[in-house]
């Protein structure tokens, strides 16, 4: 299928190439993950200014020819996040968000929501770049994985379907599991188990806040269940 492209897309990572060239990868509605080239993007005459940063929302135009890297040939700004940009925890929040989603989505599957999920984080850091806590990363971690078709289940035993008392997280059985239930599991109390089940299933930024321990726990309860069922590897949150 060669030839133009347009879409919508979010710069994701953005790498000096050559000269004055730049590796872009950006994800998008419908073809997810792209990566392409910009040419002569780092000479100051450039035509794409300085919009083809990590977290803008752009229009792009793409060439798309034989390989795997398409070529951009326009940009047009939807949003740059200007107060996003100029706050360094939110930042680094952003880049963290990209970060998940790039490898838990990594492929060029369609998945308009996960793209809609990721203009809706990076408003919300732009517009609260207070909200840049280790809770939003857990909260936007798990989102992902529900549309991934892997969120852990909360509501009851994964491995029995028990609804009793809940002890433990097994990643293998994908979630929460009773005492009887309990080998390959380890310990998750009530707190980051309620943590984990108002992160899901709340908007983004009604995530509530929690204390170390707790996220600590959730993530790996996240990073483990995501190694096990999707065999992505994310990186530490806190
Ligand atoms: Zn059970």
């Amino acid at each position: 299928m060669a030839g133009p492209v347009k879409t919508e897309a979010v710069v994701l990572r953005s790498m000096r190439y050559g000269e004055a060239d730049r590796i872009l990868h950006v994800y998008t509605p419908m073809r997810g993950k792209i990566s392409a080239i910009a040419k002569g993007v780092r000479r100051s005459k450039s035509r794409f200014g300085g919009r083809l940063e990590p977290f803008f929302r752009l229009n792009l135009e793409l060439h798309e020819g034989r390989s795997d890297l398409m070529t951009v040939t326009g940009a047009e700004t939807v949003s740059a996040y200007a107060k996003l940009r100029a706050d360094e925890g939110a930042l680094n929040s952003a880049a963290r968000a990209c970060d998940s989603l790039g490898r838990v989505f990594d492929s060029g599957e369609p998945h308009p929501e996960v793209f809609n999920l990721l203009c809706s984080a990076l408003s919300l850091l732009d517009e609260h770049p207070e909200r840049a806590t280790d809770e939003f990363q857990v909260a936007f971690r798990l989102k992902l994985l529900l549309a991934a078709g892997f969120a852990p289940q909360l509501a009851a035993c994964a491995s029995c379907g028990e609804s009793g008392e809940l002890v433990g997280f097994s990643p293998a059985a994908g979630g929460v599991i009773c005492a009887s239930c309990e080998a390959g599991s380890f310990e998750l109390d009530a707190e980051t188990h309620r943590f984990l089940t108002d992160a899901l299933g709340r908007p983004l930024a009604e995530t509530p806040s929690a204390d170390p321990r707790v996220i600590a726990l959730a993530d790996r309860a996240i990073s483990e269940t995501a190694a096990h069922h999707g065999q992505v590897r994310l990186k530490a949150i806190a």
